[in-house]
């Protein structure tokens, strides 16, 4: 008896289950990559790597508001991304968590936010009114976000604030060889004049500033009046902002500038934290500035009358919209890694194109079981990663086709590795987003949708991996 062999069409569909399978793999392939990186990596900046260009004025503004939405958990990448839509009479705030749902805190602090503003057009402030008034509002709710700031220069290579001060103080002894005038920014000349009636005075003045900025002792603060905190606040904004725009970190930043071109790396890399750190508490400054000078004019103009009396009657006219309302959660994935990072670490070290060539069997054996490489992740541990909130907004814009201000994107704190490449592979709608810190984050989890892009950041990521771990092998036997 012949049997016929008919076609059975599988109830599951095969093929897009494998798509599936590849995917996740992909997507742990990232997580494995962007550990390595967080965990070994010294792939620290190279002198091309170390200028620092300011942030247009739209994208100052919306960190800004970043800032003041930002909740203060201890819990690390909570963070917050904004853009902002405007239709006569109307605006509307998007705003995505990066913890998922909105907290308690981050929804008083957008409300607190809206009443500061509120109550400026109620009362139809002068600038100068309203720039106190919101700094009241972030001495109020950012100050330990602030504090937390001002610690990170204290130590910024890891010393105390004293090392930090004879390091930076014998590098701009170093650089009045190159530039004998010495300090001559706007910021620290007037000052100068303003303390002492002498415009010669600016680089001590600027000196001086950085100095008092490391001896604010945080742990005081505890004790002082909310009046003394403002000032202190106030202040330590202030010098940053200074700092960030002064003639020296203006000859360290810019490529052809011989005090840059005649520095160590280390030193290079010394003064390029710095002014990294010195800018995320000089930006509270700069972005409430902008955000006055501009955003409120602007505000009222797209408001016009009816929609400036809603908002001041509570009534609309600004409306805040939590965009993680609207994306589902499904986003958020467990996933578990499915290899030691010996294995891992002893694959990649491997791989033909890296040059170990140096490595007997023996050498690359002990590389994998430094602490450092045992240590990186625990093999069949539960992680999960998350679309990172940045990422969130833009794709919930872009999904609804909604067109927001200077198609801009501002993070309350400089967005990671992964996310900046994704969008530049991404190449869609002309976004303008803030600056990369360059550092990885292993908690990251790849949009649903495109899985091309995932490949295409993962093989940027292994290059970074390749870097990464030959770096660490030179450590290990130099
Ligand atoms: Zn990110």
């Amino acid at each position: 008896m012949t049997r016929r062999h008919s076609f059975i069409k599988p109830k599951v569909d095969v093929l897009a289950l494998s798509r599936q399978a590849l995917t996740t793999k992909m997507e742990v392939d990232i997580l494995i990559g962007l550990r390595i990186v967080e965990h070994l990596g010294r792939d620290q900046p190279t002198k091309n790597s170390t200028n620092h260009p300011k942030e247009d004025e739209i994208l100052q503004i919306l960190n800004w508001i970043s800032l003041c939405i930002v909740s203060d958990s201890p819990s690390p990448y909570c963070d917050v991304a904004v853009a902002i839509s405007a239709q006569p009479g109307n605006v509307t705030i998007h705003i995505s968590s990066g913890s998922g749902s909105p907290s308690q805190h981050e929804h008083e602090n957008i409300a607190l936010f809206i009443d500061t503003l509120r109550c400026a057009f109620l009362n139809d402030l002068g600038p100068s009114l309203i720039v106190r008034d919101f700094l009241g509002m972030l001495a109020h709710r950012a100050l330990p976000q602030i504090i937390q700031k001002i610690r990170a220069v204290q130590k910024v290579e890891g010393g105390g604030p004293e090392y930090t001060y004879k390091r930076f103080y014998s590098l701009v002894c170093a650089w009045l060889h190159h530039r004998p005038e010495g300090e001559i920014s706007k910021g620290f000349v007037d000052l100068a004049v303003e303390l002492t009636r002498r415009e010669d005075q600016a680089t001590n003045v600027m000196v001086q500033s950085f100095f008092d900025l490391l001896s604010y002792n945080i742990e005081d603060t505890q004790r002082t009046t909310p009046q003394e905190k403002y000032q202190h606040m106030v202040s330590a904004m202030a010098s940053c902002d200074l700092l960030v725009s002064s003639t020296f970190f203006d000859d360290v930043i810019n490529r052809d500038k011989p005090y840059r071109l005649s520095l160590e790396i280390t030193d290079l890399l010394f003064l390029h934290e710095l002014i990294r750190r010195l800018s995320q508490i000089a930006c509270y400054q700069s972005g409430l500035e902008e955000f006055v000078d501009r955003g409120v004019p602007y505000l009222k103009h797209v408001l016009g009358c009816d929609g400036m009396e809603n908002f001041k009657q509570g009534t609309g006219g600004i409306i805040v919209n939590w965009i993680n309302t609207h994306v589902p959660q499904n986003t958020i994935k467990t996933r578990y890694w499915p290899i030691s990072p010996s294995d891992k670490i002893g694959q990649v070290l491997a791989t033909e194109n890296l040059e170990v060539d140096h490595l007997n069997p023996e050498m690359r054996e002990y590389i994998c079981q430094t602490e450092v490489v045992t240590g990186a992740w625990m093999q069949g541990e539960a992680i999960t990663p998350k679309v990172h909130c940045e990422l969130q907004l833009l794709l919930y814009l872009e999904e609804r086709f909604i067109d927001v201000n200077g198609d801009a994107i501002g993070t309350s704190a400089p967005m990671c590795w992964a996310c900046h490449c994704y969008i530049k592979k991404r190449n869609s709608r002309k976004w303008r987003i803030s600056q990369t810190s360059g550092k990885a984050r292993d908690d990251w989890c790849l949009p649903p949708g495109r899985p091309d892009l995932g490949a295409a950041v993962l093989r940027s990521l292994n290059k970074k991996v390749g870097r990464v771990v030959e770096e660490y092998a030179c450590e290990c036997f130099p």
